[in-house]
């Protein structure tokens, strides 16, 4: 059986104090035990907000880190610093950071690296442009961005990787690829993965959908086979919202 995963990503969002607010909204919600919930506060707020959830079983988790490990790289976060303050997992390759911080995929691999040769799990962003979609060119984006940042990996690293297919024209933009749209571009991952690796491999990793979900459309989407969960942006803001999605399994 595969993981049930929501993931929250907060984004550039919650200074300390809405950080703390938000944190304790959702210490008094009821959590499902057949799925893992994780929040990515800000790297200013990860301290506080692992020792807040130290016993709970929400997951705290690092939006980003530096492809090394240590050094002269002012203003940056690395894997062990992440460790140091409780965090064991962390997003890699978010459109954001491809976008705007012009992470291509060879960086990606290398942080990706990082990230596993110190011990964490990584939840592994990828997804299409919208003219790439238009050009129906959306499948071989998504197969070399994962030839490129993550096929490198080895079998056994397989059982710390998360995906999370998250369409770029789908994000913050109130438009959701249908479930349909979905499924399809899950089930190519994960034959494409079966035929790079194993099948068994295809079959365990857990396949996130990104983009728009919402309390009113994640059960739809979280009900079709290959989607296992989501990486969820506005809505992660408000533990109602964020719960009512969690719920939509
Ligand atoms: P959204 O963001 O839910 O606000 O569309 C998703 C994400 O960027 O991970």
């Amino acid at each position: 059986m595969r993981k049930k995963i929501v993931a929250g990503n907060w984004k550039m969002n919650n200074d300390l104090s809405q950080t703390q607010d938000l944190l304790a909204s959702l210490k008094t919600q009821v959590i499902p035990e057949d799925v893992s919930v994780m929040v990515g506060p800000s790297f200013t707020n990860l301290y506080q907000a692992f020792q807040s959830l130290k016993d709970h079983p929400i997951e705290v988790i690092a939006q980003n880190m530096h492809q090394s490990s240590e050094g002269a790289y002012t203003g940056e976060v690395s894997a062990p610093m992440l460790r140091s303050v409780g965090i064991t997992t962390v997003i890699l390759g978010h459109s954001e950071r491809r976008a705007y911080f012009n992470e291509n995929d060879a960086l990606l691999a290398e942080k990706v690296n990082t990230a596993l040769d110190n011990d964490m799990k990584v939840i592994f962003c990828f997804g299409e442009e919208l003219d790439e979609r238009k050009a129906n060119n959306h499948f071989n984006i998504v197969k070399s961005q994962l030839e490129k940042g993550l096929f490198h990996i080895s079998k056994e690293h397989w059982s710390n990787i998360v995906l999370a297919y998250e369409p770029v024209w789908a994000i913050g933009t109130g438009e959701t690829a249908s479930p349909e749209q979905a499924q399809e571009m899950h089930s190519f991952v994960r034959k494409t993965i079966a035929s790079e690796y194993t099948s068994q491999i295809a079959e365990n990793v857990s396949i996130l959908y990104g983009g728009s979900v919402k309390p009113n459309n994640a059960a739809e989407i979280f009900g079709k086979e290959d989607v296992d969960g989501g990486l969820i942006g506005g809505a992660a803001l408000d533990a109602q919202s964020f719960m009512a999605i969690v719920n939509g399994f």
